[in-house]
Formats: structure tokens, sequence, C-alpha cells
């Protein structure tokens, strides 16, 4: 066990067994599931992965291995859609380094990334014009989200207007590196919900109007975090769900991180527990659902990586 996780395994060990309870679900009231519209529309993407980190597998979910270590990914999602192409999440970006000397002296000693290429590196290696990308919506605007968005910059970021309150704020690291969105006011395009419900979120936003590509509000692990559905044309949806659990088995059981991980990294501790059970009752009607965790490597080295996209 490397020094970096040995330290945090002592520290967090010490409250595991008294919090390695899973969410009641009974607790929650149910939201609604409303029908879906059809979705007229379709939309392919492609993985392009940033980093990687191992951490313990107690960390990553309430119940999870003190013995494992678990593989992860800092990932972002290039999404083509007749009608435009975006960045969902930034990745690590090419500044990293520089941005990462900010932290607190005792943040590498427990949270630590091995790089890989960027997704702007990537793009250019493969000659893909990135003036293709119109916008980038990062989940949230943590520093494992926002690194990259400083490597594309006459391009848009499109948030919602708790997120941007909250990290303007109270963005501070180890959090957040404000200035990774220290970008030019009109970079930003506020994402306004409306109130056309979208299986069991009350608010959705259908970015393109055909049912190809649409956001949801998942509250609970930063201001104001989105999580993103998407159809491709073979009919297969996926929902990527930010860093509202860490790994699948968090909506599976359904379990926040680790209790002092969850205390540490989610802003609400019990707005996030609503989020995963929602989250897991939405798995739990559609088992066929492909739900992608921002970091879970197990789950996102089975999508198509770039240059390959999805049918
Ligand atoms: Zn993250």
């Amino acid at each position: 066990m490397p020094l970096q996780h040995f330290i945090p395994t002592i520290v967090l060990a010490i409250g595991f067994s008294a919090c390695s309870a899973s969410i009641d679900v009974a607790q929650y009231p149910a939201q609604p599931f409303h029908q879906a519209p059809v979705a007229q529309g379709t939309a392919k993407f492609s993985i392009l992965g940033t980093a990687r980190f191992e951490t313990g597998e107690f960390t990553t979910y309430s119940g999870g291995s003190l013995w494992k270590d678990r593989q992860m990914d800092h990932a972002a999602v290039l999404v083509e859609h007749p009608r435009g192409t975006f960045l969902f999440d930034s990745g690590l970006g090419e500044h990293i380094d520089q941005q990462y000397e900010r932290m607190p002296w005792w943040i590498p000693l427990i949270m630590s990334y091995t790089r890989g290429q960027s997704a702007l590196s990537q793009l250019k290696s493969r000659q893909y014009d990135q003036g293709q990308i119109q916008f980038i919506i990062p989940s949230h605007l943590h520093w494992d989200h926002a690194s990259g968005l400083p490597d594309f910059p006459d391009t848009k970021v499109w948030i919602t207007p708790a997120e941007l309150e909250y990290a303007r704020q109270h963005g501070s690291p180890p959090a957040f590196l404000p200035e990774q969105y220290a970008i030019p006011a009109d970079r930003w395009h506020i994402i306004t919900f409306t109130n056309q419900p979208y299986e069991n979120f009350a608010q959705s936003l259908d970015i393109f109007g055909d049912g190809a590509v649409v956001l949801v509000p998942l509250p609970g692990h930063s201001g104001g975090p989105v999580g993103m559905f998407l159809r491709s044309a073979s009919g297969q949806r996926y929902f990527f769900i930010g860093d509202t659990t860490w790994v699948l088995e968090g909506v599976q059981i359904p379990a926040t991180k680790q209790y002092f991980a969850s205390r540490m990294a989610d802003m609400d501790p019990e707005a996030i527990k609503a989020t995963i059970v929602q989250v897991h009752r939405l798995q739990q009607k559609y088992p066929q659902l492909i739900i992608v965790p921002a970091h879970d490597h197990q789950v996102i080295k089975n999508l198509p990586q770039f240059p390959e996209f999805t049918p």
C-alpha cells in the first residue's frame, strides 16, 4: 500500500465500521416518473481519458473493501449532435501541474493523479478541429472537472446559477481552484432548467429540443451540479451523473461515499443522499440504462475511447 493510501486508510478506517451503512431508501419520498418524450434525435459520444488515480475502495462507497484499491479516471466526454458539439466535463487539462501547486500541502499526501493526455492534446493529435466544440458543460466546478476549461479559451461554459454562485462565493482549495474558472463573464452561459419533467426529475433541459441530450439537476455534491442523459443511435441510453457517486456501487446499493469522504467532498451530505436515491430508483426502473459516475474506471473502460464513438 503506497504511503499516499496508508495515511488516509489509517485516518478513515477509524470510523469505518460505524459508518458503512447503506442509505435507507424508504426514508425518501418517491418522485413520480414521467413518461420521457419519445426522442426524435440521437447523439454520439467518445471518452477522452485524461488522467488516472488509485484510491482505497472503502473511500469510494460506504461498505467498500478496506483492502482493495480502485482504479479511477479523470475524463472528458466529447458529444456530437447534428446541431452541436460539446464537452461534458473537461478532465485534467494542459496546466494541471501548475494548477495543483495551489493545493494545501497535505493534499498531495492523500490525493494524486497520473497524467495522461489532456482532452485538448488528444483532439489536436487526431487533427480534430477543436473549434467545432461550441461549449463545455462541467458537471460541477470542482478542480478535477474544471481543470480543462482554460485549454478552450474561446468556448462557452454552461453552468447552473447555483454552481456559479457557490464557486464564486465559497470556491477555495482543495475542492475548487478558482483560477481554473476565472474566465471572462461573457464565456458563461447560464443553464436554465424548464419545468418539463424528465423521468423522475421535476426539471430538465433538453439541449437540442429533440430528446437526444437532456440535462437534469443533481443537487448535493456541489452548489448546483448537473447530470446528462444521452440517447445514442442504437437506442442505448446513458446517464452521466458527475460525482453524485464515485462508483456505480453507490447507485446500486445505494450508498454515499465513505462517511468522512462524503463529509469532506459533498457540499450537502443530506441532499446528496436524496439524489443518490433518485438515481437508484431510476436504475431500478431501467436496468438497461448505463449510469456513468464521472470517475468509475470499471464503467468508463467499457465506453468508446477517443477517437472511437458510440454508433
Ligand atoms: Zn470529481
